[in-house]
């Protein structure tokens, strides 16, 4: 079973598969903090779900699809699931999208979330440090 199951353990979350409607992975209900994952799930989309929902937990989310929140739950389970140091190899092998998705063990969806992260942080990291330079 992958560590993620004992960490939504740790953080006092129960974890059931269930059959949910069309198109929907899996859901966090905060109130009961339960997370439901889709029974018809591949094993890596099951470990890509878990983490994104894990990622509702800790960020404390409340709200049901609010974009947003979406898409921090999904660069969380892409900066859980992706090791960096193991991205920027396979970058500068110069391997396409696919093949990186596929070295890395995760789907297309969460390598362009952490893609999408990296880009967000060095942006802000260089925008930061114009200003600094500028003071
Ligand atoms: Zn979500």
């Amino acid at each position: 079973m992958h560590p993620l199951f004992a960490a939504a353990e740790r953080l006092g979350v129960s974890v059931s598969s269930a059959t949910l409607p069309e198109g929907t992975l899996g859901a966090y209900y905060a109130a009961s903090r339960r997370i439901l994952i889709d029974r018809r799930l591949t094993p890596e989309e099951e470990v890509e779900t878990l983490a994104h929902e894990i990622g509702h937990v800790v960020l404390g989310h409340r709200a049901l699809d609010d974009p947003v929140l979406e898409a921090d739950a999904d660069a969380f389970a892409a900066m859980v699931l992706i090791d960096p140091i193991a991205y920027e190899r396979l970058e500068r092998m110069e391997l396409c999208a696919h093949d990186i998705a596929e070295e890395l063990g995760v789907t297309m969806p969460i390598l362009a979330a952490f893609v999408a992260q990296l880009r967000r942080d060095s942006a802000v990291a260089r925008a930061a440090a114009r200003i600094r330079a500028s003071t």
